[in-house]
């Protein structure tokens, strides 16, 4: 999410660019996804959580590298997703965000080299 109070992840704008940082609500995740968490085996349980998180982080990069404050329609990058989704085995980025994603880390890496770093 770019700029929701809501949201158990959020990364900043400031006049409309994209700060590369990121601020994740470990805390209001777990709160989310409890109910189901508790349906998980135990063995399994921090896994599933830390894989939660893990999608949380993964959306908020999302913005960070892909350069933008929009969203997906499905999948990681979509603007809210359920509880269900952050704790299944398979959810991922869709092929256009995915392909974003490549891009804008080209560009990261042509901007650094150009700057000689
Ligand atoms: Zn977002």
């Amino acid at each position: 999410m770019v700029g929701n109070p809501g949201a158990h992840g959020w990364t900043h704008l400031s006049d409309g660019v994209i700060l590369p940082f990121s601020d994740i609500d470990c805390d209001g995740i777990r709160r989310f996804v409890q109910s189901g968490l508790l349906r998980v085996d135990t063995r399994n349980q921090e896994e599933t959580y830390g894989r939660a998180v893990g999608r949380v982080l993964a959306h908020e990069l999302y913005h960070v590298f892909a350069n933008t404050p929009h969203h997906g329609t499905q999948g990681v990058a979509k603007a809210a997703y359920t509880a269900r989704e952050l704790l299944s085995k398979v959810f991922h980025f869709e092929r256009g965000e995915f392909q974003a994603l490549r891009a804008g880390k080209t560009k990261a890496v042509i901007s650094a080299s150009a700057a000689g770093q």
